[in-house]
């Protein structure tokens, strides 16, 4: 392996939702860059053993549930037990809930708050436990996947996904230009469309044609991708990016 991809050696990389199709690719290209990821799942730990087995055993893994208002604080209290120093954050768990203005108002509600609490104020909740430790040290990168949704508005009977997209962007922002003369850099990513079990159901409906009519490149992205993408964000080199939202999505946006 050349000493370019090991430009992640030493720092240890909290990546949360790491069991999940664009999770486990941030892992495994996290590994393979020299970092120590710790894995966090949320349900059944052979997924998440699995991952562990194939990065050969070189990393942490943490379970909790996001859906929970203490959630995000819980999993912190662990990542920094079994791993100690944490030097990156990946805000990667995320939920896409569908809902229709047509729907009574205690499913409309529910579906409202549990997607913020999952895809925002628990990665919100994380931002601020890592901003805590990394000011400590005077270095630390965050990384919150968002989407384009957040950027260009999302599709009627999915309002809240885009919504709380948006939501996480404009953190990223906050935090860079507050937290950047700390040490403390964020960067948000914003894929389109990615092959991963997120995507299946559009594909069941709709046809795989049709989902990628409006990719100029005609093909969603591949995990990989965004896995080669983090790490890439997360070189220490890379703190002029502080701030950015990175567009991924094959030229469907351009802003
Ligand atoms: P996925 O469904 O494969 O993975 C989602 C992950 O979030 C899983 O690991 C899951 O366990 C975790 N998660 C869900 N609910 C949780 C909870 N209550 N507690 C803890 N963890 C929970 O989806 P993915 O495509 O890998 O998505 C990863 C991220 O990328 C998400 O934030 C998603 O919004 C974003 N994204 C995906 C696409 C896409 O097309 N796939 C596009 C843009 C953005």
């Amino acid at each position: 392996m050349s000493g370019g991809r090991l430009m992640l050696e030493g720092k240890t990389v909290l990546v949360t939702g790491a069991t999940g199709g664009i999770g486990e690719a941030i892992v495994e290209r996290l590994a393979s860059s020299g970092a120590t990821p710790v894995i966090h799942f949320s349900r059944g730990n052979t997924q998440a053993e699995a991952l562990l087995a194939r990065i050969s055993g070189k990393g942490f893994i943490v379970q909790a549930d996001l859906s929970h208002p203490s959630g995000a604080r819980d999993l912190w209290q662990q990542a920094r037990a079994v791993a100690g120093d944490i030097h990156g954050l990946v805000n990667n768990a995320g939920i896409r809930s569908e809902v229709t203005v047509e729907a009574e108002p205690e499913e409309w509600d529910a579906v409202w708050r549990r997607e913020f609490q999952i895809n925002f104020f628990a990665a919100a909740d994380l931002c601020k436990e890592a901003i805590l430790h990394f000011r400590e040290r005077g270095d630390g990168r965050i990384i919150n996947i968002a989407s384009r949704a957040g950027l260009r508005g999302y599709v009627g009977n999915a309002m809240p996904y885009g919504a709380t997209k948006a939501a996480i962007l404009n953190l990223t922002k906050s935090i860079a230009r507050s937290f950047g003369p700390e040490g403390v850099t964020a960067i948000a990513v914003a894929p389109g469309w990615v092959r991963t079990e997120m995507v299946q159901p559009r594909i069941d409906r709709s046809g795989e044609a049709a989902a990628v009519a409006d990719i100029p490149i005609g093909r969603m992205a591949a995990p990989s991708e965004i896995g080669e993408l983090v790490a890439f964000l997360l070189l220490s080199s890379q703190a002029s990016l502080n701030g950015a939202t990175i567009d991924v999505n094959g030229g469907s946006y351009i802003r």
